[in-house]
């Protein structure tokens, strides 16, 4: 009992029946999914929320998530079963027991201002300035009524909770005055030199044609009107150009943090302001090109395909520089990854194009050139033949093999570099690159390039870096050290580049940043007082946008394994039975593929034998005997056994096959024979995957962490609505407690994201890079010491080797 007077109560059923040996006389005395249901005498609201009550923590970062989450709460846990509770009412009228507990996901979708065509990327680069300019006010007007708003509501709030409230909406003002400061700059430069303007009318005019190309590669009708920002991208867009109109200002000196769920369009949001800061620097000085900005990632994978989507940005701006004739170098993007994935010389690259031209087959780890299969400006695939080496121009030539494709003629092929030395040669303004890569500045002379430092050329301005949440652990730990020295090299007149980062899950990312960039940073967009409105996006209504509906199963006095079988099993029979019900083509489809996720290899180890024996029979078993009659018709002796597995332990090609075309392969009611039944996947599915068919998900034990659990669940249901069925181990305790706390668990999972620290300055940390970081300076800053002959010229006493050492220092 409660000083208030409210008790915690638990209710207990025990099966008091005895019973012998006989199973069926067992089955007879037991009770099958007993349901324990508590409500009101008279039907009244009863309950209060479980956790509410206490608090004890002074973590702002916590009392702000005890802000956002206000009037999320909890109602019941369970014990060997899991709770629900009505969902209805706002005061909820009954709490239940249950053994399958199911949460519908809302996504956020983004908010509308009806009356504002703002958002429509041809207006943006058509409509007359003072026009624009007129209604970019306005829709920031509304943000700032917005803001008025909440800060009205938040006046009846006390304690933490007024605290946290006021220091968001301090956020939210800081905001709305960058974004007011944006565009005062565009309307100054209307009446100025107009370059400004026009970089932003230019950035718009490639994304637009970004997105028509993206449209007709898919076949897809285009309607000009339909092609828009999301207001948060625009908002983002207005909020970052600061930082490169005035490079001196406070803005630029800050890491600013996109932060929205997956699937939300982050990466078309930097895409943006790529584009606008690659104009810019051009429309300020022609000759002002090199390597503008560099995006990174953390894995290879995922590398490819975002430089896939990114290449389409980058040609249009290429397409854009020669229609205007803006002068200045081509616009061209690179693909600085090496090792592994594609040769660093042109020699090598010409050996295995020439090997590939005969016909020879080359391995999956070998590495291969021809990492464009497909023209991403017109779709036609692309193979070795259309791939040479130009020794003269230092570059390989991509041809697209598509005479009707606007890249088709130009002398040098695609706008793209992937090889090494070409990148080193050629600069290209838009530089893909993985984190691990960096480790090549100490050991190698020829990236000095990309800082201008040997090409002549202002360093890159802007750094992207994608899924800042993976940069923690030991890697986060290298990187810092590595990014001590990028940060370095690309500082320019005292002015260092714009860190932009992106991610859908993280904590701690004051903590994150500080380590990884030494600087403080910016949420965007920022947090209001709930979650689920931030006025750029809001929680949609379970029939605006497909939502993820998640189901929890813990098999009770079975194992682990037969419980999984069962549960794909029982999947497998209900994703079949869309066809006899009748459903479109399109809806069995978004279902067809299932995705089993595993937590470790080892537990994957043995499920693509379990899927085609017990599986297959537990299935036919299902046909047969226990659905025969409630769901006939399903023939039990076709076996689903389109099996498929992703994981690390695969090569390069082959994964990227089973993304790019094994998964995209759709049923048709005619054949599915090449459509995917199974995928078995570890976690290096959450990262990357993104193919909008796929609905149905089976994981296999709740994962490590919070974060990996929404970023792998949120694979499925990006396009339409999906499926996630998580299958406990009831011999695991934390598995137990996740069942037993499913509902609360779920409808606030983002609340749940561990906070990931990172340690580069920690001693053992040191000891193993610090010198890489302080070799790279005296190569690349002290002159005389870059190329691998010029050892011999170091001096301890030089004072620019002393100025590396004390920037070394901590
Ligand atoms: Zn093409």
């Amino acid at each position: 009992v409660l000083d208030t007077g409210e008790r915690v109560i638990t209710i207990a059923l025990v099966n008091g029946n005895q019973a012998g040996k006989e199973l069926s006389e067992q089955n007879q005395k037991a009770a099958f999914q007993p349901v324990i249901k508590v409500s009101g005498i008279n039907g009244e609201p009863i309950f209060t929320s479980v956790d509410k009550k206490v608090n004890l923590t002074t973590d702002p970062e916590l009392l702000e998530l005890e802000l956002l989450y206000y009037g999320v709460y909890c109602y019941g846990q369970g014990h060997g079963c899991s709770v629900e509770w009505d969902t209805e009412n706002p005061d909820p009228l009954w709490v239940a027991s249950t053994f399958f507990p199911t949460f519908n996901l809302r996504q956020m979708k983004a908010s509308e201002f009806p009356g504002l065509t703002i958002f429509n990327m041809k207006r943006l680069f058509t409509e007359a300035p003072s026009v624009l300019i007129n209604e970019l006010r306005q829709f920031i007007a509304e943000y700032q009524k917005w803001i008025d708003g909440i800060e009205t509501q938040s006046l009846q709030f006390s304690g933490d909770r007024k605290m946290s409230a006021e220091r968001n909406i301090k956020k939210c003002r800081n905001a709305y005055s960058q974004i007011n400061k944006s565009i005062d700059l565009l309307e100054k430069s209307c009446n100025g030199d107009g370059i400004v303007f026009r970089a932003f009318q230019l950035a718009n005019e490639a994304m637009y044609i970004q997105r028509v190309r993206t449209l007709t590669r898919n076949r897809k009708p285009i309607d000009s009107e339909k092609i828009n920002w999301y207001p948060f991208q625009l908002a983002f867009f207005l909020h970052e150009m600061v930082s490169f109109i005035e490079p001196s200002g406070e803005e630029r000196k800050k890491v600013d943090l996109l932060w929205f769920p997956t699937g939300g369009g982050k990466t078309e949001a930097y895409l943006g302001i790529s584009a606008f800061v690659i104009f810019l620097r051009r429309l300020r000085n022609t000759q002002d090109d090199g390597v503008t900005i560099i995006m990174r990632y953390t894995l290879r994978l995922l590398t490819l395909q975002q430089f896939e989507r990114a290449s389409i940005l980058i040609f249009a701006c290429e397409q854009l520089r020669e229609k205007y004739n803006l002068g200045g170098s081509e616009i061209a993007i690179g693909l600085w990854v090496g090792g592994k994935l594609t040769p660093n010389s042109l020699e090598a690259a010409r050996a295995s194009i020439n090997k590939q031209q005969r016909g020879a087959l080359i391995s999956g780890d070998e590495e291969n050139p021809c990492q464009i299969q497909i023209c991403p400006w017109c779709g036609v695939k692309i193979t070795a033949q259309n791939y040479s080496v130009d020794m003269a121009a230092s570059r390989m030539i991509i041809r697209c093999p598509n005479p009707g494709c606007e890249f088709h003629f130009r002398p040098h092929g695609l706008p793209v570099h992937i090889i090494d030395a070409a990148i080193y040669e050629h600069l290209p303004s838009f530089i893909v690159a993985t984190v691990d890569k960096f480790s090549q500045i100490p050991l190698n002379d020829k990236p000095a390039a990309l800082f201008g430092i040997t090409s002549g050329k202002k360093p890159p301005e802007l750094i992207i870096q994608d899924e800042l949440h993976l940069i923690s652990g030991p890697l986060g730990t290298m990187t810092g050290i590595y990014e001590a020295a990028v940060t370095r090299l690309c500082e320019h007149d005292g002015i260092q580049a714009k860190v932009i980062a992106s991610t859908a899950t993280i904590r701690n990312a004051e903590n994150q940043i500080r380590s990884l960039y030494g600087r403080s940073h910016t949420q965007f967009p920022p947090q209001g007082i709930s979650i689920s409105d931030s006025f750029f996006a809001s929680e949609s209504a379970p029939d605006e946008r497909p939502a993820r509906r998640y189901f929890g199963v813990m098999g009770i006095g079975t194992t682990a394994t037969t419980t999984l079988i069962r549960v794909n099993a029982a999947m497998l029979f209900a994703t079949r039975y869309l066809e006899k019900l009748g459903f479109s083509e399109t809806t069995i489809d978004n279902f067809w593929s299932i995705i089993v996720y595993f937590n470790s290899l080892r537990e994957l180890g043995g499920a693509s034998t379990q899927i085609l024996d017990d599986v297959q029979s537990r299935f036919g078993y299902l046909a047969k005997t226990k659905f025969a009659n409630v769901y006939p018709g399903i023939d039990a002796d076709i076996s689903y056994d389109n099996i498929v597995e992703l994981t690390s332990r695969m090569n390069n090609s082959d994964i990227t096959k089973v993304i790019q075309e094994g998964l995209k392969r759709s049923y048709r009611s005619d054949t599915h024979v090449d459509v995917y039944d199974f995928l078995l996947a570890s976690n290096m599915i959450s990262v990357g995957v993104d193919v909008g068919r796929l609905g149905a998900m089976i994981v296999a034990g709740q994962p490590k962490t919070n974060a990996e659990y929404i970023q792998a669940t949120s694979r499925v249901g990006r396009n339409n609505p999906g499926i996630v069925v998580t299958v406990y181990n009831s011999s695991r305790s934390r598995d137990r407690s996740h069942y037993e706390q499913f509902l609360k668990y779920h409808t606030a999972m983002y609340r749940y994201v561990e906070a990931t620290s990172l340690t580069p300055f920690s001693d053992r940390a040191r000891d193993r890079g610090l010198h890489a970081l302080f070799v790279s300076l005296c190569r690349y800053l002290v002159s005389g010491l870059l190329h691998n002959g010029d050892a011999i010229n170091f001096d301890a006493n030089n004072p620019k080797v002393r100025d590396c050492l004390l920037y070394t220092s901590p």
